[in-house]
């Protein structure tokens, strides 16, 4: 027989209870996390959100409650009244450990069953079990944690931007495509067939009007949908700190974003202060081979393409330039470990791997008679590489103009190879901020050149007339944080002028039929007096996610979708009744309807 709650209260939680409450009496509420009989006594480590309190039945004592005791299993719901007592023997492993509760009654409120995987700080089971159960892996202390944390982190954002003198406004979720670079979520209207809702990538045009309407300093915690392939660092919904500001410098914008991000960290017991440092994209990728370096090693790249003859170019079949870093005390890398660093290096977009392995009975290379022994000294004082060291040069498959290609397969090997060396002090909280952006890049599925972050961002004065003759030159007022090697938002100083932005769209293809009806209310808007304005977006749930030391967004989302894009628990997304298809003026096509079957 199940007991009601009526109108017991709760004194305590659980994991508050401390030596100062013995000798009082508690209530406390929660899940049986451990049952241990010993006949006469009875243990039951009661969890609730805060930790776990043990709990004693003694049958000479309490014989009722004992019994009681004795029916419940893991995950129960139990109430307890008893008193706080100093335990003879402390346990120092858990926050409660100098004290228990002596029990004089055991409400049982629910019974549960046998949970599919125990309910423990380290889960063994499968991700794809946990998420399907996600209200039994949320009561894991572990997760738990990383909810309360994010809150607090999203709390103190909230705070910080209102200091600041930003104010929050809701933009839509029903709304138009918002051109962010990946597909849209559409929605169906019941009342118009055939038309369609987009949820919005971002609240970017919102942002903008927001600032024509003259409320020059708006942020929101918001969510916005990217129709993309998933990775670990990327969910299909996900939540941004969006700001934009009117009449602002781009130091203004760091400057409120340094706040947040030094409050913020706070909030998780980092300490971190400001200004960031900055760099130029094009130093990023020269040096780091990315555009999110990772700060907190070194490894740095090196050009070093006239260390390669021309002979040997064409030998290799290289066209463009070699980039090379040197991976410390690798030398006695094996022939095995460099074959499999080739393949990395192949898939990842190179033409060629090369080593030189300075080992203490003297340096070998792959290039060696290719490159003659002068320039193989050439390339490893390049790298400043040292005995025992392995210097590691790439050059890339394809040549695409404006980028470093080479450079960036060596960041993806750098990256691999600080990981596998130990190289990355994980103490370390590196910020950055990345400047000068080109404007486009070349998408090799459309064959042209596309915004590299969305056609809103603002253009280099004195590049727009290269907007029409030489895209890849044109340099963007956009920038970029970085932190620990993640890219946590971007942003940029934005076109106000109408004519600039319908120039820019042209550059990007678009005819002035599509202008008119993607952004021709948004181009209107431009023409009633727009002020200059920037802004930036900052990924919550990454910020989230490196402050709680994790490597999953999933593990600081609570009900996160799989890299399917599927929610587990909920079962979504799922087929809907016909009826409801109908309405929409929606009909299945039936290899698509076999398929979800
Ligand atoms: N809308 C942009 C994004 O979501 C951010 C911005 O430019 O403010 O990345």
């Amino acid at each position: 027989m199940l007991d009601f709650l009526g109108n017991l209260k709760r004194t305590q939680y659980c994991g508050h209870l401390r030596a100062k409450d013995a000798g009082h009496d508690a209530i406390v509420m929660g899940w049986v996390a451990k049952r241990r009989d010993l006949g006469n006594l009875l243990f039951l480590d009661v969890r609730d959100r805060s930790g776990i309190v043990q709990v004693v039945f003694n049958k000479e004592t309490d014989a009722t409650a004992h019994a009681k005791a004795e029916q419940v299993r893991s995950e129960y719901v139990v109430a307890v009244e008893g008193k706080v007592v100093l335990r003879q023997k402390p346990n120092p492993e858990i926050g409660t450990g100098e004290v228990e509760i002596i029990a004089s009654k055991l409400h049982i409120l629910n019974n549960a069953k046998t949970p599919p995987f125990p309910i423990e700080e380290e889960v063994n089971a499968a991700e794809e079990t946990r998420l399907r159960y996600r209200y039994l892996d949320m009561r894991r202390p572990k997760l738990h944690k990383n909810i309360v944390l994010r809150h607090k982190i999203v709390l103190e954002i909230r705070k910080v931007m209102d200091e600041m003198g930003f104010v929050e406004v809701e933009t839509p979720m029903l709304t138009r495509s918002t051109p962010e670079g990946a597909r849209d979520y559409l929605v169906p209207s019941r009342v118009h067939h055939g038309q369609f809702y987009a949820l919005p990538q971002s609240p970017q045009i919102f942002k903008q009007i927001l600032m024509i309407g003259g409320l020059d300093r708006y942020f929101q915690i918001v969510k916005c949908f990217r129709d993309e392939d998933l990775r670990a660092d990327r969910q299909p919904e996900f939540t941004q700190l969006d700001l934009e500001m009117s009449f602002p410098r781009q130091e203004d914008i760091f400057g409120v974003i340094e706040n947040v991000m030094v409050r913020a960290c706070g909030v998780a017991g980092v300490t971190v202060s400001g200004p960031f440092p900055h760099m130029l994209y094009k130093d990023a990728v020269r040096k780091y081979g990315s555009d999110k370096p990772d700060l907190r090693f070194g490894m740095e790249l090196h050009e070093v393409t006239d260390c390669f003859s021309d002979e040997a170019k064409q030998k290799l079949q290289i066209e463009g330039s070699i980039f090379a870093f040197t991976a410390p005390g690798a030398s006695n890398y094996s022939r095995k470990q460099l074959d499999e660093l080739t393949d990395k290096a192949k898939s990842a977009g190179a033409r060629g791997a090369y080593f030189v392995k300075l080992a203490p009975e003297g340096t070998t290379s792959t290039v060696e008679k290719l490159i003659g022994a002068d320039n193989l000294k050439k390339l490893t004082e390049a790298c400043s590489a040292k005995p025992r060291d392995l210097v590691v040069a790439v050059s890339a498959r394809q040549q695409i103009k404006g980028t470093e290609a080479a450079a960036l397969v060596a960041g993806q090997l750098r990256l691999y190879l600080g990981d596998a060396l130990g190289q990355i002090d994980r103490s370390q909280w590196k910020f950055l901020w990345i400047t000068g952006f080109p404007l486009f890049e070349w998408s090799e599925s459309d064959k042209q050149w596309v915004s590299a972050q969305h056609p809103f961002t603002g253009i280099v004065e004195e590049d727009i007339d290269k907007l029409e003759t030489a895209p890849w030159d044109v340099r963007s007022k956009g920038y970029d944080i970085v932190l620990n090697g993640y890219e946590l938002g971007s942003g940029s100083i934005r076109i106000h002028r109408q004519d600039i932005q319908e120039r820019l769209f042209k550059a990007l293809g678009l005819t002035e039929q599509q202008l008119r009806s993607r952004f021709g209310f948004f181009i209107d808007a431009l023409t009633y007096g727009t002020p200059p304005h920037g802004g930036i977006a900052l990924g919550v749930d990454r910020i989230a996610m490196l402050l709680s030391g994790e490597k999953s967004l999933r593990e600081v989302i609570a009900f996160p979708k799989t890299t399917a894009a599927q929610d587990l628990m909920a079962d979504s997304p799922s087929l809907v009744d016909q009826v409801q298809l109908d309405q929409l003026g929606i009909a299945i096509k039936a290899d698509a309807k076999k398929a979800a079957e």
